[in-house]
């Protein structure tokens, strides 16, 4: 990293800063008809990931809202160290945008405790005016992405040059993947550690956010 670069890191959420995959978690519990095959289409990549997301959300009815709230925030758990995370990024200036492809209603109340401005927090929306719930996409794929990611992850990257910015992902899946591919650095778990190694990109493992604290100590100095 150059002098004129400032760091900046994306991570994801589901899967990453909470340990397990909460759209996942809640549709699981809830156990609509017909969500499984959806599942199998994202995780082989036959349907994009908002096409899936949102076909799984229209399984649930919007009376079910309050609900659906409660189970998403009550089994939730955040992975070790993140909230040292946070705070390291502060106190090393490292500017810190959680880029989720999971939903408003339950990002924001999850990251609540933890200080990130809103405006560096990007997720989908949720509409439960209708029948079934809706999901909504604030911030759809831009040229050059045509994956229909829903929360376009690589949209929000290329808006940092890599002229003026080391630019670092943290996540753990599919969701991941692009990207992964366009920044300087990868941290990853899960699957994301195969799609790395198979594409060759510069990247560390991780299991809680004290290891990324760790290695990213070692890399300022
Ligand atoms: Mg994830
Ligand atoms: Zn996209």
């Amino acid at each position: 990293m150059s002098r004129s670069q400032r760091r900046v890191i994306f991570c994801d959420f589901d899967g990453t800063i909470t340990v397990n995959d909460n759209i996942i978690a809640i549709i699981r519990h809830f156990n609509p008809p017909g969500w499984e095959p959806i599942v199998q289409d994202v995780l082989e990549e036959r349907i994009s990931i908002s096409e899936g997301v949102g076909q799984m959300f229209a399984l649930l009815p919007s009376s079910m809202r309050d609900e659906v709230i409660r189970f998403a925030l009550g089994q939730a758990v955040i992975r070790p160290g993140f909230e040292e995370f946070v705070r390291f990024c502060r106190d090393s200036d490292i500017e810190l945008y959680v880029t989720s492809g999971g939903i408003d209603f339950f990002v924001y109340p999850l990251l609540e405790p933890f200080g990130i401005p809103s405006d560096h927090i990007y997720c989908n929306g949720s509409d439960f005016s209708g029948e079934s719930i809706r999901i909504t996409w604030p911030h759809p794929c831009q040229d050059p992405c045509r994956n229909k990611c829903g929360m376009c992850k690589a949209t929000i990257v290329r808006r940092f040059p890599p002229e003026q910015y080391e630019r670092i992902v943290i996540g753990d899946s599919v969701t991941d993947f692009a990207a992964a591919k366009l920044v300087e650095f990868v941290y990853a778990r899960a699957q994301l550690i195969s799609k790395c190694e198979e594409l060759h990109l510069p990247y560390a493992p991780f299991e809680s956010f004290y290891d990324i604290i760790e290695h990213l100590g070692g890399r300022l100095q």
